[in-house]
């Protein structure tokens, strides 16, 4: 039976952990949040972001508009905000309603204050080696796995999705620390037979049950970054997760897993910026 890996009780240390480093600073870090329209996860995601802020002792500046809001007033606001010295970080929570370019969004927030490591100059550190943000999904990964001492360095890797915000992040993030790392994803043949390889399994695709008992190597390491909702509403993974469990040495939950380590490592970053910023 796997070892349930603590997402919840390892993203409060971080937390905590920030917090105090907080209060050795010379003045509070400041998070400011965009939310455009009332997508109802967004308003969730957005929320617990602001209570983790208060948590570490980080001001959070809130900033909800109207789902009519046009591209020219998001950019002028994000710039704003990029001139405003009160203001650490910027997060501009995602997906945006239907007409808003993301894209431009994310190019547009300057890269010091780009906490989520969204902005190609980031990608681009992060990706050679020298990040000054890391991406906070994957860096939670890692997080987790070096808090429960499981070595990547020689250990095929096998990292399903390849999302600009996931997959290719974790896959960057692996090789990094040395695993060898093979990206599946919907034009992938045979995953099975590449998933049964792996010694560390990171599943980050967004489908119910895509991960079933067989596709994983007995002693298997199983991370399931997704969230889904299924045909109950419950929250839960890709990872078929009472048969993986039992055959794993190490999985997530879903919730309580890779979740509560993103956020925590998005308060580690604004606390990265804020000393960047001479705080
Ligand atoms: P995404 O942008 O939709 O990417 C999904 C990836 O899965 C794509 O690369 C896609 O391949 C691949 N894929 C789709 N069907 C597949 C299949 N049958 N077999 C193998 N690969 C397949 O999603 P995302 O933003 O990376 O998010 C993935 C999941 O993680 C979602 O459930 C999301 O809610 C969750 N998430 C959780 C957190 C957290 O903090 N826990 C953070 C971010 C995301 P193609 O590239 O070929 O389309």
């Amino acid at each position: 039976m796997a070892v349930r890996i603590d997402g919840k009780a390892l993203a409060a240390q971080v937390k905590e952990q920030v917090r105090r480093e907080v209060e050795t600073l010379s003045r509070q870090p400041g998070l400011a949040v965009i939310l455009v329209g009332d997508n109802p996860a967004s308003q969730v995601y957005v929320r617990g972001k602001e209570s983790d802020c208060a948590e570490c002792g980080i001001r959070s500046f809130s900033h909800r508009l109207p789902a009519q809001t046009s591209q020219k007033e998001l950019l002028e606001l994000v710039e704003q905000l990029n001139q405003d010295a009160a203001v650490d970080g910027i997060l501009c929570q995602l997906p945006l309603p239907e007409g808003l370019n993301e894209d431009q969004v994310i190019h547009a927030i300057a890269p010091d204050k780009d906490v989520d490591c969204f902005h190609p100059f980031n990608v681009g550190q992060m990706s050679i080696g020298a990040p000054t943000f890391l991406p906070c999904t994957p860096a939670g990964v890692m997080e987790m796995l070096r808090a429960y001492e499981i070595p990547v360095a020689g250990k095929r890797c096998v990292v399903l999705g390849r999302s600009n915000i996931v997959g290719k992040p974790m896959a960057m993030l692996l090789t990094q620390a040395d695993g060898t790392v093979t990206v599946c994803h919907s034009r992938t043949p045979d995953l099975a037979a590449l998933t049964r390889e792996a010694d560390i399994l990171v599943v980050a695709v967004g489908r119910v049950g895509l991960v079933t008992a067989d596709m994983v190597r007995p002693g298997a390491v199983v991370i399931d970054v997704a969230m889904n909702r299924n045909a109950d509403g419950k929250l839960c993974g890709d990872v078929v997760f009472d048969e993986v469990e039992a055959k794993a040495s190490y999985i997530t939950p879903v919730p309580g897993g890779v979740g509560p380590m993103t956020r925590a490592m998005l308060m580690r970053n604004i606390l990265t910026a804020a000393r960047n910023h001479g705080a």
